[in-house]
């Protein structure tokens, strides 16, 4: 197997982790993970676009272009020959002696590797475990920095659930690793894009084939007693794609169907891929 070490591609046991790095030091760094359907990577210039928003959002200086990241990545594909997978790009500031006061002449580390498509839940749907959103202020940041969202994945596992939902002192944010939508009478409600959550590539593209099939959109921040009187619910994410939430447990409990509109924008997004 082979992976990208410094832009460079090469076989995994050779790769060079060096320990002055700073996305070790202080989860500097951001990341990118894309899907990679027969043989080619899923809206690639969407995750190349966000890679570069959040590197300018902590001042990382980027200087790949995006068409060097394409060819990197899909030379990587190749190599590895993935045709159903994923691939993850990660941009770390730089490695230099320990010190929190950053400089701006670091030069950015990316690595990458590739990865095998994650198990499907969408027939089935997912229990989700709803609970505190603690994390910092910045989650519009796709970094590589996730206490937050690992400690929320932990204890909804520990609950026997797939995913956890979180809210920020009452109003519900997103997923730890997706972002979250709810269906009542047929129209479609998520939180909006602010620094409170992560703009996901898949919840955009979702907003897109609900807006062309005539569902209803309503990008606004929702109290979580609405958890427990949603006709539908689901989570969207690069590895999960259209996943329908069945249960909600922990500070809410509600099960529902897996509904219309879920199931018209699973086909949907289908159709896309
Ligand atoms: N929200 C968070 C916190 C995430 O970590 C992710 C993806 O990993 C998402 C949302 C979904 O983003 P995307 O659809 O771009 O994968």
């Amino acid at each position: 197997n082979y992976v990208l070490d410094n832009m460079k591609i090469v076989p995994e046991n050779t790769a060079v982790i060096q320990p002055n790095d700073r996305s070790y030091h202080f989860g500097d760094g951001v990341y990118e993970v894309v899907r990679v359907y027969n043989q080619k990577p899923f809206q690639l210039e969407a995750h190349w676009e966000r890679l570069f928003q959040s590197s300018k959002k902590l001042d990382i200086n980027l200087t790949v272009s995006a068409n060097e990241l394409t060819n990197a990545t899909n030379e990587l594909l190749e190599k590895n020959q993935v045709t159903d997978g994923a691939i993850y790009i990660q941009v770390s500031r730089g490695a230099t002696p320990r010190n929190h006061l950053y400089s701006r002449e670091e030069t950015p580390i990316i690595t990458g590797f590739t990865m095998n498509a994650p198990k499907s839940k969408q027939e089935e749907g997912i229990s989700a475990w709803v609970t505190d959103d603690m994390r910092w202020l910045r989650c519009d940041i796709k970094t590589v920095n996730l206490l937050g969202n690992i400690m929320a994945k932990r204890e909804a596992a520990d609950a026997d659930c797939f995913e956890a939902i979180m809210h920020r002192d009452g109003t519900v944010t997103e997923g730890s690793s997706s972002n979250l939508f709810l269906v009542n009478d047929g129209t479609l409600y998520t939180h909006p894009a602010t620094n409170l959550i992560l703009n996901g590539i898949t919840r955009q593209v979702v907003i897109d084939l609900a807006n062309k099939a005539g569902i209803q959109v309503v990008e606004e921040a929702f109290p979580k007693d609405v958890l427990d009187h949603a006709d539908e619910a689901f989570i969207t994410s690069t590895t999960s794609e259209v996943t329908p939430i069945v249960e909600f447990k922990g500070q809410v409990t509600a099960t529902m169907p897996i509904g219309p509109v879920t199931k018209k924008l699973q086909a949907l997004f289908k159709d896309l891929i």
